[in-house]
């Protein structure tokens, strides 16, 4: 056949190809989805609440198997937040106490130069009545939960100035104090000290 003979190659593009005949494309059915709910029955029930028992024992029972005061009260002396303000020598022990020696990071303790998002006030060093009001202050400032340790013998009755009449004879008549440290000064150890005091006193913590 002679590829320029334009009948044969009409007749050859007209021509059914050989082989079986093309099917039909009908779309296949799908198949019907039923879901089977009968596992999850259980856990799609309405929940129903019981008078008298904490909604959370409904819903999640057996994961909170202590009073929330222990969890409170657990979260808040694992994460004190000093601020740091000083008023005298004791100051230095307690910048001293802050520093990598003693790392009071691994007591969850990390000093804060706010009042606003401190939970821990010390008192370190010597109240003169000029300074009280700054004191009470900087303590109301503080959000609560709140505590507060006098650190050394100035702080807490005075000290060596227990004769002057322009220094505050403990700071506890200004706000109220928690922990006392004795010392002249305290060294860090002692702080450190006031500070597992001051925890195991917020783990026995209880709120109404
Ligand atoms: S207790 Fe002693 S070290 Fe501390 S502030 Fe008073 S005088 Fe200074």
């Amino acid at each position: 056949m002679a590829v320029n003979d334009r009948s044969t190659l009409v007749a050859e593009t007209t021509t059914a190809p050989a082989g079986p005949a093309p099917a039909t494309s009908e779309p296949l059915p799908l198949p019907v989805y039923t879901p089977d709910f009968s596992p999850e029955l259980e856990r799609l029930r309405p929940l129903t609440v019981t008078p008298g028992k904490a909604l959370y024992r409904e819903v999640l029972p057996g994961v909170l198997t202590v009073p929330v005061d222990a969890v409170l009260a657990l979260s808040r002396r694992s994460s004190l937040w000093p601020m740091t303000f000083g008023l005298a020598c004791c100051a230095i022990e307690m910048i001293a106490s802050f520093l990598s020696d003693h790392d009071l990071d691994r007591l969850g303790i990390v000093p804060w130069p706010s009042p606003r998002q401190s939970d821990v006030m010390i008192v370190s060093g010597t109240v003169t009545k000029k300074m009280a009001p700054a004191v009470k202050l900087l303590y109301e400032q503080m959000p609560g939960p709140k505590w507060v340790i006098s650190m050394g013998a100035c702080a807490t009755n005075g000290g060596p100035y227990s004769a002057y009449d322009r220094v505050v004879q403990g700071v506890d008549k200004l706000i109220p104090v928690d922990v006392y440290i004795p010392g002249c000064p305290p060294r860090p150890e002692a702080l450190i000290d006031g500070f597992i005091a001051l925890q195991k006193k917020i783990a026995a913590e209880k709120h109404a």
